[in-house]
């Protein structure tokens, strides 16, 4: 029944054919793509491509022949695209801690009488730990506040440097409101750097008209390209075009230089968002980065949230017939609007319901303390996807099989 309707939706759905675009493992239903995002057949002929013809062949000319030195900037500017983001505020380099710890020190740098991070009690650890870094680094110029998600709005305040939000929580799913959030920061003259690892690629995000100053995000969950592919930062253009530019980050790298190959014993940051580069490129992920983005070239971000909330509303209804909503409530937001693309659900033995899944196809991944979390991927989940997923869920709880020994011991990764 759910298989039929299922089917009927996939035959309507305006996305569908972009699923041949990636190379997904026969019979494996793949809903972990908010924490890596499966391959597309582009990223690997693009890498293959990279290794034996560009490096393989042209060696170091590649720098200047196949734009080697511009990627960063060439592939920040097509992210730039998919989160509301003018040309020349995004660059695609590093990964959101290193990027982070960038932000937060420019961010203390404009604020120089400031000294207070306001952040949420349950964003992302690597998210705090960096601003616990730096408070140590810089003693009495930093602190950071952690407060409950439903108390941000009213802890920000005129002492507040920066507000550090992760837009979509990681483990519940909860999406915060960042127009509210901006225009409280704004409004007590505090500055907001968000997070976009669970936004970017999953549903619209607009950076320059919410007037968010900083953001960070990567490109290994819905942007799909690959393991410990190159992350972003965004600048709004106001910053980079203040006094501060050109030395608005700490880490001086010689590729954030004006003139790099001048060789100057003395920094000089470039103009831009070039600055925040700091050393060589990864470029061979950072081209798989431009290949994954290929993937979005022609359909819009609307469309995939569109998706995206029509695929988790259709695995609740399945989950709902199968009377699994009271055995593993849902403790995402049940209002779709105020919710990322995933869902997650409590239960005593979600770490054991998790690798059962794992071993009938279904891969998901489990969060603590006791969270199983399904992530929806627009371009490549289908609704039988969903309906399939959910019936395997379904036999598993009813027949305890998680309960076996096998599904017990924990990896180092969960
Ligand atoms: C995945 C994730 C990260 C990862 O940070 P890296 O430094 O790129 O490993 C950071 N923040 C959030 C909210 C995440 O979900």
């Amino acid at each position: 029944m759910a298989l039929e309707k299922a089917r009927i939706l996939d035959q309507s759905d305006p996305l569908a054919a972009k699923r041949a675009l990636f190379s997904i493992p026969h019979d494996t239903i793949y809903l972990d793509g908010n924490s890596l995002g499966v391959m597309s057949h582009a990223v690997n002929e693009r890498v293959a491509d990279v290794t034996r013809r560009q490096w393989g062949k042209d060696l170091i000319t590649s720098w200047n022949k196949h734009g080697w030195i511009d990627l960063p900037i060439t592939v920040g500017d097509r992210i730039g695209k998919l989160i509301g983001a003018a040309p020349g505020q995004v660059i695609c380099c590093d990964s959101i801690s290193i990027n982070l710890f960038k932000v937060l020190c420019a961010a203390l740098q404009i604020q120089s009488g400031r000294t207070q991070f306001v952040s949420t009690e349950d964003n992302f650890p690597t998210d705090l730990y960096m601003i616990q870094g730096v408070e140590r680094l810089l003693g009495d110029r930093c602190s950071l506040t952690t407060v409950a998600e439903d108390d941000l709005i009213a802890s920000i305040t005129e002492e507040t440097a920066a507000v550090v939000v992760t837009e979509v929580n990681f483990r519940t799913g909860r999406r915060l409101d960042l127009a509210k959030i901006t225009a409280q920061a704004h409004d007590k003259g505090a500055l907001v750097i968000v997070d976009l690892a669970h936004s970017a690629g999953a549903m619209p995000v607009t950076l320059d008209a919410l007037g968010i100053d900083f953001a960070v995000g990567c490109t290994y969950k819905y942007l799909n390209a690959g393991p410990g592919a190159p992350a972003f930062v965004y600048v709004a253009k106001k910053w980079l075009s203040s006094d501060f530019a050109g030395a608005l980050q700490p880490l001086f790298g010689w590729l954030g230089h004006a003139e790099p190959f001048a060789f100057s014993p003395q920094y000089t940051g470039a103009s831009g968002i070039r600055q925040f580069l700091v050393g060589t490129p990864p470029i061979i992920s950072l081209s798989a980065v431009d290949a994954a983005l290929d993937a979005f070239e022609d359909v819009s971000m609307e469309a995939i949230r569109e998706k995206s909330l029509q695929l988790m509303e259709f695995w609740l209804s399945c989950m709902g017939d199968h009377g699994l909503l009271t055995i593993m409530p849902c403790v995402s937001p049940t209002e779709g609007t105020i919710r990322g693309s995933q869902l997650s659900f409590a239960h005593d033995d979600a770490y054991a319901i998790c690798q059962a899944l794992i071993a009938r196809g279904v891969v998901a991944d489990f969060r603590a303390p006791n969270y199983l979390r399904f992530g929806f991927a627009p371009l490549y989940n289908t609704y039988e996807d969903v309906a399939r997923a959910v019936a395997r869920l379904s036999e598993i709880v009813y027949s305890g099989a998680y309960q076996d020994k096998a599904f017990q011991s924990r990896a180092a990764v969960t």
